[in-house]
């Protein structure tokens, strides 16, 4: 797929024209004499903007196979009519081409890392690694059925095939919920990450019914009960965050862990709040933004969720001054940073469009752009996209197709 040297000249960057080389996967040289060394892989930008990609910090792969179907039903018809029983026919080689069809339009929108929780974790790590994005992933733990011992089998075998991928794919515990996992499974989750040193990723108070069943079992709100159960560290990932309170956020912040929104799965489900960031912001929490499963948003388009996030805390907040646009940016790139010494993942954007030309480029990216804005993609110094081109896309999308109709996914 690459050569080990890849060097692109001609880009810009903070309206600079610089060149990028990349050696082994990493950033070895950056700024406005880097030229291509003999045998170097070249891209020529001619004045394409150079910017990080994006980190989809929350999000099902495979269930783009369920896109666009039963989306206009109530959350628990939705789940019971339509997304249950088709999960209960799941094969890994399913979950394969789904996640495939996600990683192909993560690719095209500028995505190049992802945190996954989602059934056959092994078969997204194949996806992920064949397609040569990053992801952390997880597969669920559910004992709603009081199959505890079978979940922690089926969990430890998970980690095991997880960590027999390469560099670029993490594993993660991945407790669904508070509301569809034990106390017991909770604790058992966060000893084992706590022993293996992994991240916790779970969904926390996406819906205020789960704040008020929480009181009522509890005693205490979903995140104070989450750190009862040791649950809460910095390597912790909490999904939504829509109804923490203030002591919650306190709480999270001193523990260090992240809180991924996800503006538009909450909006299409009508969860009827908004992640309180000014909040958050000031309590010193740590955020990160995700689409959630194509099941539930139904696009992976991050860069399209991101203009959903800044306009939804700035409405919410009668404030348009409550998440500048390079802050805006900063939380949809986690944190990335083109600069030598870092992995070698970028984005070329589209030269002279309509929607970059004019303006100031954070303010244009999260206001003007999509994720249509993309030209050229790069994860480790390959290069999976150029020129708006992904190889084997037509492929991909064809089998995706074959399995969601086997599935019975519209029939
Ligand atoms: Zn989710």
């Amino acid at each position: 797929m690459s050569s080990a040297a890849l060097t692109v000249t001609g880009a810009v960057l903070d309206g600079e024209s610089v060149g990028l080389r990349c050696v082994d996967g990493t950033i070895a040289a950056l700024g406005p004499e880097v030229v291509p060394e003999p045998g170097d892989e070249k891209i020529e930008a001619a004045g394409a903007p150079l910017v990080t990609p994006l980190l989809n910090g929350h999000t099902h792969a495979a269930m783009s196979l369920f896109r666009g179907y039963g989306g206009d039903l109530p959350l628990m018809r939705w789940l019971r009519e339509v997304i249950w029983p088709i999960e209960a026919k799941l094969e890994a080689e399913d979950v394969y081409w789904g996640a495939r069809l996600a990683c192909l339009e993560m690719i095209r929108t500028g995505t190049t890392r992802f945190w996954d929780m989602y059934w056959h974790p092994g078969a997204t790590a194949q996806a992920v690694t064949d397609s040569g994005l990053r992801a952390t992933i997880g597969g669920p733990l559910f004992d709603a059925d009081g199959k505890t011992e079978a979940m922690q089998a089926m969990a430890l075998d998970n980690l095991d095939e997880l960590g027999g991928f390469g560099p670029r794919i993490g594993a993660a515990l991945a407790p669904h919920s508070i509301y569809t996992v034990s106390e017991g499974l909770l604790r058992w989750a966060a000893e084992q990450a706590g022993e293996r040193r992994l991240p916790v990723h779970i969904h926390l108070s996406e819906t205020d019914q789960e704040v008020e069943d929480c009181l009522a079992e509890h005693g205490v709100r979903p995140a104070v009960y989450l750190d009862r159960l040791g649950v809460l560290n910095e390597r912790t990932i909490l999904a939504h965050g829509v109804w923490l309170d203030q002591e919650e956020l306190a709480l999270i912040a001193a523990r260090g862990c992240t809180v991924v929104t996800n503006p538009v799965a909450n909006m299409k489900l009508a969860v009827g709040g908004v992640f309180p960031y000014p909040a958050a912001r000031e309590a010193g929490v740590a955020v990160g933004l995700g689409t959630d499963g194509a099941g539930s948003n139904d696009s992976l388009d991050l860069l399209a969720d991101l203009k959903l996030f800044a306009l939804a805390q700035r409405h919410a907040s009668s404030d348009p001054t409550v998440v500048p646009a390079a802050e805006a940016w900063g939380i949809a790139s986690g944190g990335a940073r083109l600069e030598v010494g870092e992995p070698a993942d970028f984005l070329l954007l589209r030269t002279a469009s309509p929607e970059l030309s004019l303006g100031e480029l954070y303010s244009d990216l999260v206001y003007a752009a999509s994720g249509s804005i993309v030209d050229t993609t790069v994860v480790g110094g390959e290069v999976l996209m150029r020129g708006g081109e992904v190889p084997g896309a037509r492929e991909v999308v064809a089998r995706a197709l074959e399995r969601s109709r086997r599935l019975g996914i519209g029939a």
